[in-house]
This record gives C-alpha cells, structure tokens and sequence, in this order.
C-alpha cells in the first residue's frame, strides 16, 4: 500500500513524462524549455527525507540515481550534472538530475538563481533532437529495475 498525502503535488500527478515507473519509484522527464533532458527520479510514497527510509530501499534509489546520472551524460553531453534534492516546497522525496551546458541560461549558478544570458535557440535544438534517445535509453537501462 503506497503512502499519499493530498494535496502533494508528486502524490496527485506524476511530475512530468514518466519514462519507467517502478514499484517503488519513477523517472519522469521535466518539461522545461530550457533545460532539455531534466530528469526527475521520484519516490512512489510520501516520504520527506532520505533518512527516513529503510537502508535497502535508500540504496536502491542511490543506484537508481547514478543509473539516471549516466543515461542523461551519455545521450545528453553536459558540460557538467547538476544533482539536487531540496523538497522545502514539495516535501516528497525526488531528486533532480539536470544536464548543465556553458552557455545554458544560468551557467554556472544553479538553475534556480536569476537568468545570466538567454537561451541559445540552436543549442537547445540540438539538446531537444536528443530527447527520443534520452527516452528509449532511459526505459532499456532501467528496464530490470521492477
Ligand atoms: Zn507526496
């Protein structure tokens, strides 16, 4: 039985293109115009820290993590993954991977902090014509993880 909470945003709606869902948690892909390839992994319950779940399963959202990790590097090419759990807005466990560019809007400060250049069409392009690879690559390299 899963935990929920309503009005959690991540308990009512999946949070973006769900590219695996497993028992216990789900990837999904942020639609974000400027951040091509943002990649959200989502735990299923409601569960606000890290610390509060059991070892085994904080591992396996550890592995599941790195897996993403790797899946975005390689289809994506940032210049650098960004990593990030806050979860003071939303207090459901997910973590952010973002693919990071230098000549992204906000390159080098989070994507979060104010806008330092504007989005670079061509670049984003290239970035968006990648996303079919992202999706079919993300499902086979987490196809085991039931
Ligand atoms: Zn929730």
């Amino acid at each position: 039985m899963s935990v929920t909470v309503t009005g959690c945003e991540l308990c009512e709606t999946p949070g973006g293109e769900v590219l695996h869902q497993g028992a216990q948690f789900r990837v999904v892909l942020v639609d974000d115009a400027s951040y091509p390839g943002f990649c959200r992994v989502i735990w299923r319950d409601h569960v606000k820290e890290m610390t509060d779940l059991p070892e085994l399963d904080r591992m396996l959202l550890m592995d599941v993590l790195w897996q993403v990790e790797q899946v975005v590097r390689d289809v994506m090419q940032p210049e650098k993954i960004n990593l990030a759990s806050f979860g003071t807005m939303v207090p459901h466990l997910h973590w952010h991977v973002i693919p990071r560019y230098t000549d992204d809007p906000h390159f080098p400060a989070p994507v979060w902090a104010s806008s330092q250049r504007p989005a670079q069409q061509a670049s984003l392009q290239v970035r968006r014509e990648r996303l079919d690879a992202l999706r079919a690559k993300m499902r086979q390299r987490l196809a085991t993880y039931l």
